[in-house]
């Protein structure tokens, strides 16, 4: 009980910023949006999910929050699907790792970057939320980790898992569903929305780099997944990587001045892209504090 508490008061805290509400797990309900023939985006609380089913078995991407697991479950029988046979973590970060315990209670190979595995047993203290993340129950850790690529050859499919250096954390995986053009970008990309940005490890010029190596991958056609936020397309991912990159541009030459973060944050750097931006679960100030952090971390 103590745990699933825990959970919830991150999932208050990830899904809102600085604003508090409860996070009542019994309201949330699984929704499902076919992306291509047999593979569904899954949308409850946390970071979007991407299920594939097919006659070789259920290939889930994240499980989002312990709570929610039965739900996810009862949403991937809905498809038509099994238990699923394969979890892939796009990330450490509990509102997608939360359901591995109960997902390899029902059979499912977690499958990991090596960083995924090592930050999950590990206590990861995020200045922004106020907190530090307690390390994972041995259970829910990944039973199967790479360092570079992997792939998955099930349902008449390639997908291709890339790890990419250094972006939202420090164990970042996209996934690529060959045949069917789908690609899931874990953190990579909050699409439309100001990002969480992981504070121990991660950098914009990694997000930046990651959102080009995802437009090498894709076309106009692919249908892209993103860690939170609808379904979108190449333009989207376009407009992603530019807004970084200008605030990767605003805010190196305060942080390389010796500006504090307080002073950064006063000065408020990041208005001209509010409106457009800052509608999500980080305000101005949160965001502003979260860039600077990931610009330090790549400065050291
Ligand atoms: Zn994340």
């Amino acid at each position: 009980m103590q745990r699933v508490a825990l959970f919830g008061l991150i999932a208050l805290l990830v899904l809102t910023g600085s604003q508090v509400v409860a996070q009542d797990y019994d309201a949330v309900e699984i929704t499902s949006v076919e992306v291509a023939e047999g593979i569904w985006m899954l949308e409850g609380a946390g970071g979007n999910l991407g299920v594939m089913i097919g006659e070789d078995g259920t290939f889930l991407i994240d499980d989002q929050y312990a709570p929610l697991s039965e739900k996810i479950l009862a949403a991937i029988t809905g498809l038509g699907g099994e238990a699923p046979r394969f979890v892939l973590n796009t990330h450490y970060h509990g509102d997608h790792t939360g359901g591995n315990e109960n997902m390899g209670e029902v059979g499912a190979l977690i499958v990991a970057h090596d960083n995924v595995r090592a930050r999950m047993q590990i206590e990861n203290p995020s200045e922004v939320f106020g907190l530090t993340f307690p390390p994972s129950p041995e259970a829910a850790l990944p039973v199967l980790t790479f360092s570079e690529t992997t792939t998955f050859h099930i349902n008449g499919d390639e997908v291709h898992v890339f790890h990419v250096r250094d972006a939202h954390t420090d164990g970042d995986a996209l996934i690529w569903f060959k045949r069917a053009d789908v690609l899931h970008t874990g953190d990579i990309v909050f699409n439309g929305i100001y990002p969480y940005i992981d504070e121990g490890s991660g950098t914009i010029a990694g997000l930046v780099a990651a959102c080009g190596d995802i437009l090498a991958i894709i076309d106009g056609d692919t249908a892209i997944i993103p860690g939170h936020g609808p379904l979108a397309d190449r333009d989207d991912v376009i407009a992603y990587r530019n807004f970084l990159q200008s605030v990767h541009d605003v805010i190196m030459p305060m942080v390389r001045d010796g500006m504090t973060t307080d002073e950064i944050v006063d000065a408020n750097p990041l208005q001209p892209w509010d409106e457009t931006w800052g509608q999500g679960f980080l305000d101005t100030e949160a965001f502003t504090r979260v860039a600077v952090t990931a610009i330090r971390n790549e400065l050291e």
